[in-house]
């Protein structure tokens, strides 16, 4: 941990600056190495959130313009000394700088490797530390506000409410098993099974709306479906902004699954645009249709699209029913022509039916909402503190099972001690939650995922 480490953390390529950040209790004299102040300044006794102007002189050369901002442990980021250097951007300049630094003594940085120190150092919790991944990776403003609450702690806090209302009944039902003599007041009955079914009715909640926060994470896995000559292709294009797919009025043109990413309102939509759900002899069309089937059962979002101008057919109900039950949303398209197609033949299939026409971009904003509404993201309080990856989730579901299990004890007539048992893994699962127990292989895995340079 002694080690001072440096990486770029800013993204490559061309920008008007790059920061080269040090880190560890060698970062000033690592950074001073490289770093020439003007005026008589000096980095190595800089002062915490000081900033000081001056050049990057390497191998008896001025390199670049520099600006140093200097922290001091604990208050930096990582809780260590901390130097950023801030440097022109683009490819050459912080690949120099970086690499000046090293061979002034520092060792480059893993991935995750400053978030990681945070975390070691109490700086932030395995929660937070998620949270800041979950952020660089933000595509719309929801998402980037539930990953800012998740930093601020909103899910620690969260957890830490149940932690502490779980460790007082844990301590009472102790103290009264351990020390019969005590006089300890009995827990009643029925205060014990509130404060069990409370706690978990938070779990509920956070466990459900997992899925939600996870659309917003990761956007949706997005299948278009519908008959030939619907305007699925259309459709695409207009929420890819450009012509993805062929348009062309022959049906069956559409073969192949074609992929794209689009954000839509809040959602990021993966999408997947699919061939024509019609039976048909020619087997390449064939293979499509069995594609488009099998990215309907992967899909987390099904946009099924039907033409308003068509009367309702058999292979439209057919699609509604394969719908049902499904994250599916009706479309009826090209509802600027005159009207032959019977919605409610089909309404009862879906959560929502919209009216467009796909050739018009006017409709990107109804179909917004109306997805939004589907996967519940509009429903989420970015402050309520949010589950943010599967390992959460899993703990959330055992803290949930162990205290499920304290109750059935309870009614059961168990003693109390198995129900201290259950409340006390209740209690492991949480503390595995927010880090303070994750095992060391867990936090690796965490900080896998991390770029080189946060
Ligand atoms: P796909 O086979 O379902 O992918 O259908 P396409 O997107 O290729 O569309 C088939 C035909 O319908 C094309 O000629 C489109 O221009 C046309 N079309 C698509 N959407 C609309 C619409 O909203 N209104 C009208 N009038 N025509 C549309």
């Amino acid at each position: 941990m002694s080690q001072t480490i440096a990486a770029i953390a800013t993204p490559p390529g061309q920008g008007g600056i790059a920061v080269v950040r040090i880190s560890g209790p060698e970062a000033h004299a690592v950074a001073a190495r490289v770093f020439q102040p003007v005026g008589n300044r000096k980095l190595e006794t800089a002062k915490g959130y000081t900033a000081m102007f001056g050049h990057f002189v390497w191998q008896g050369r001025v390199q670049d313009e520099l600006v140093a901002l200097s922290f001091r442990a604990p208050r930096s980021y990582t809780g260590e000394d901390v130097v950023e250097l801030s440097c022109h951007g683009g490819e050459a300049a912080p690949r120099l700088l970086l690499q000046a630094v090293v061979e002034s003594g520092a060792a480059p940085a893993g991935p995750g490797e400053f978030t990681r120190r945070a975390f070691e150092n109490g700086r932030i919790s395995l929660t937070q530390a998620e949270a800041v991944m979950d952020l660089i990776g933000a595509t719309g403003r929801q998402s980037a506000a539930v990953a800012a609450a998740a930093l601020e702690g909103a899910l620690a806090k969260r957890i830490q409410g149940l932690r502490d209302q779980l460790t007082a009944l844990a301590g009472h039902l102790a103290a009264w098993v351990d020390f019969p003599e005590e006089d300890v007041p009995a827990l009643e009955q029925q205060a014990l099974e509130s404060t069990l079914t409370g706690c978990m009715a938070q779990l509920d909640a956070m466990i459900q709306s997992y899925g939600a926060g996870a659309v917003l994470r990761r956007g949706v896995d997005t299948a278009i479906v519908g008959s030939p000559n619907v305007g699925k292709s259309t459709l695409l294009n207009l929420l890819a902004g450009f012509e993805r797919a062929i348009v062309t009025p022959i049906a069956g043109t559409t073969r192949d699954v074609v992929e794209q990413q689009v954000q839509l309102g809040q959602v990021r939509l993966n999408l997947f645009d699919t061939a024509g759900l019609r039976q048909t002899g020619d087997l390449v069309e064939a293979e499509g249709i069995r594609r488009s089937y099998a990215q309907m059962d992967k899909a987390g979002l099904v946009l099924a699209v039907f033409d308003a101008s068509r009367p309702t057919d058999p292979a439209d109900i057919e699609l509604a029913r394969k719908c049902a039950g499904r994250p599916a949303l009706a479309i009826l398209n090209k509802t600027d022509l005159d009207r032959a197609f019977d919605a409610e033949a089909i309404r009862p299939c879906f959560a929502d039916l919209v009216e467009i026409s796909a050739r018009e971009d006017r409709f990107l904003p109804v179909l917004a909402s109306a997805i939004e509404k589907l996967l519940g993201v509009a429903a989420i309080d970015p402050d309520a503190g949010l589950l943010a990856s599967q390992r959460q989730l899993e703990a959330a579901v055992s803290a949930r099972t162990a205290l499920q299990d304290a109750l059935a004890a309870r009614q059961q007539g168990f003693d109390l001690d198995a129900v201290g048992v259950c409340i006390d893994d209740a209690l492991h699962a949480l503390y595995r939650l927010t880090g303070e127990e994750a095992s060391a292989a867990v936090v690796d895995e965490v900080f896998s995922k991390f770029c080189v340079g946060k």
